[in-house]
């Protein structure tokens, strides 16, 4: 199937949330635009279920949080993530870019940074209670350790995270890598390392499904800036997507992630879309 999801809601541009305010704002403007494009299949996102979050996160975890600020983006994001798996796995779609992807910052029992529930870990354990679906990569490229993220999938050999941020370390077998990037980088400095340091790696692991945490935090002018352009973002979502065309059959799923300015969102989405529609 030759098309692209998009993942919206819009309750996401409805709020100013914590950390990455309102940076959605211009979505709905922007989403019925791209509606004429034959390319795309534009989704409403459920939010994700009690059940699926109960599997990941205690549930104090749950009651507490749930009366935060960004409860809503929250599982509004983790919806999108397992909606989007879902669709791309059954050949509805063959790729997808999701309005806001996983709360990175999420852990079992606890979240911080503006982030509530975790995305990819209900993806992870939908996927593979619906459809036996094991393997998945993930690939971090938000300006912050994806701490959360990275914590839920721990000794899971079967996952793939490769989270680009502020410190070197291999673990867990190899499937557990961070790269430090460095406070003040360039595009070509940043995608040569995700050249080196998750392309390979992927190819190796051959996951069922590439998820891209894909925060613009780090662009300039943001509040995560390493020196990033603007147009560095469809260049990295060209390559992973590269990739992803190559191991597992174009299955990749790319979220927004952090960042507050929404006049790179607005910049990025559509660049990164058309990469995408590019099959
Ligand atoms: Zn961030
Ligand atoms: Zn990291």
């Amino acid at each position: 199937m030759t098309k692209t999801g998009v993942f919206y809601h819009e309750v996401l541009s409805q709020y100013t949330w914590s950390i990455i305010g309102q940076k959605l704002k211009n979505f709905p403007q922007l989403i019925k635009e791209l509606s004429s494009n034959p390319n795309l299949v534009i989704y409403q996102i459920e939010p994700v279920t009690e059940e699926l979050l109960l599997r990941i996160h205690t549930r104090e975890h749950l009651s507490h949080i749930r009366h935060d600020i960004n409860w809503e983006c929250g599982i509004y994001g983790a919806g999108a993530c397992v909606m989007a798996a879902e669709k791309v796995w059954k050949g509805e779609i063959r790729n997808a870019f999701l309005a806001l992807s996983c709360c990175h910052h999420a852990h079992h029992d606890y979240a911080w940074g503006g982030c509530t529930v975790s995305g990819t870990g209900p993806m992870i354990a939908y996927m593979r209670e619906q459809f036996g679906v094991r393997r998945f990569a993930i690939v971090d490229t938000d300006s912050h350790h994806g701490d959360g993220a990275r914590e839920l999938t721990i000794g899971d050999k079967d996952v793939l995270h490769v989270c680009f941020c502020s410190t070197d370390r291999v673990e867990d077998d190899e499937t557990k890598i961070a790269v430090n990037v460095g406070w003040r980088t360039t595009d070509s400095e940043y995608l040569d390392k995700v050249r080196r340091e998750f392309i390979p790696r992927a190819q190796e692991f051959k996951p069922d499904i590439i998820f891209h945490v894909l925060g613009h935090d780090t662009a300039q002018g943001d509040y995560g800036d390493r020196g990033l352009s603007w147009d560095f973002f469809a260049q990295l979502v060209e390559d992973v997507k590269e990739c992803a065309d190559r191991v597992c059959d174009g299955r990749y799923l790319v979220g927004l992630g952090g960042g507050s300015k929404y006049e790179i969102a607005d910049y990025i989405t559509p660049k990164i879309i058309e990469i995408l529609t590019k099959f």
